[in-house]
């Protein structure tokens, strides 16, 4: 039979590639995204074979929606033997918060409150995968962590002692640390709870369940729609940037490419580890585990953060 994977935020950029890589190496996958419509359409664009893939609506920022999205996937009757999020919001020029249906920052709520949940409820059908091992991957970014070049321009993740969570996270709290809105911070906060939640998935259920769990920075994807909400010069001079001066770009495909080798190929089989291309893309360059930063290893925070995001998405 044939795998299956569930890719969130499949309808674009490194998700819809990840999806076309992955239908190519044979597998069957479950699109799980917002606009059906534009998925339909995507994915026919990008040429998957109509036989190689299903769609689901999930509204990430909406916890209603993920529990009625694991419901749907069940009826399909198939097997799960991987999970990628990927779906995430960037926001960058916004100047106040925006709120999730269930009260809580937008950004926070569906790059990481959505996919946290979701990881949880799927953890049942990623064990009983016949396909040894079930992978959950989670998509992560060098802009989580400050000692990599990438990750040096302020504003800085920091996840403070998560004060924001522990009152609740409803308004007028936007922000984990509990201080003032920045929704440059809220994205970097985000994929360090992304990073953060991986490990601890890792720590919890990798020796007792056999999942490999892990993240991956697919490089510098610079024309993907993340950055659709930014000024338009930036739009049009980021990617220039990024092939000419630094070196970090990576095409839409080969990002895609990327995250199918981390849930496909056995050279992936590490749990609880990171894996980069680095910033600048040599050719012929192999992956390699990379060191997350400083607070995306801190075990004590994946703890507090696992238990202060189980009470905000309700599960204890
Ligand atoms: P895109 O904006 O192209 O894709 C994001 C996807 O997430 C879209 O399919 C979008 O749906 C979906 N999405 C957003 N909000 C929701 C929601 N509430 N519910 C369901 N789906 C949602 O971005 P990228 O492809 O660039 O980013 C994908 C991942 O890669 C992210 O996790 C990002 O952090 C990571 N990444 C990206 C890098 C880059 O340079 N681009 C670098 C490092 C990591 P819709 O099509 O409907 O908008």
């Amino acid at each position: 039979r044939k795998s299956t994977a569930i890719i969130t935020g499949a309808s674009s950029g490194v998700g819809l590639q990840a999806a076309k890589a992955l239908a190519d190496l044979g597998w069957y996958v479950v699109m799980a995204c917002r606009d059906i419509e534009k998925t339909k359409r995507v994915a026919q664009e990008v040429g998957m074979p109509a036989d190689s893939y299903n769609i689901i609506y999930i509204d990430l920022a909406s916890l209603q929606s993920v529990r009625e999205f694991v419901k749907y996937f069940r009826a399909l009757s198939r097997p799960l033997d991987a999970l990628v999020c990927n779906a995430a919001i960037y926001m960058p020029l916004l100047k106040e918060p925006l709120w999730s249906p269930d009260g809580y920052e937008l950004t926070m709520a569906t790059n990481h409150l959505g996919h946290f949940l979701l990881c949880n409820l799927m953890l049942d059908d990623l064990k009983q995968s016949a396909v040894k091992p079930a992978k959950l991957v989670i998509l992560g970014t060098v802009t989580h962590n400050p000692n990599e070049l990438g990750g040096k321009i302020p504003p800085r993740p920091d996840l403070g002692n998560l004060q924001g969570f522990a009152a609740g996270f409803k308004a007028p709290y936007s922000m984990i640390d509990g201080k003032a809105f920045e929704p440059v911070k809220a994205y970097k906060d985000s994929k360090v709870c992304n990073i953060l939640t991986m490990r601890e998935l890792h720590r919890r259920y990798h020796a007792s369940t056999g999942i490999i769990f892990n993240s991956l920075y697919p490089g510098c994807v610079a024309t993907t729609a993340l950055f659709r909400n930014h000024y338009p010069k930036f739009q049009k001079y980021f990617p220039l940037f990024q092939k000419y001066i630094t070196g970090g770009f990576v095409s839409e495909e080969l990002s895609g490419q990327r995250v199918a080798q981390v849930v496909a190929e056995p050279d992936f089989a590490q749990s609880g580890v990171y894996w980069s291309w680095g910033n600048r893309q040599k050719k012929n360059g192999q992956a390699f585990v990379q060191k997350v930063s400083t607070q995306a290893g801190d075990d004590a925070k994946a703890v507090r953060l696992w238990e202060l995001s189980e009470q905000l998405v309700g599960l204890k």
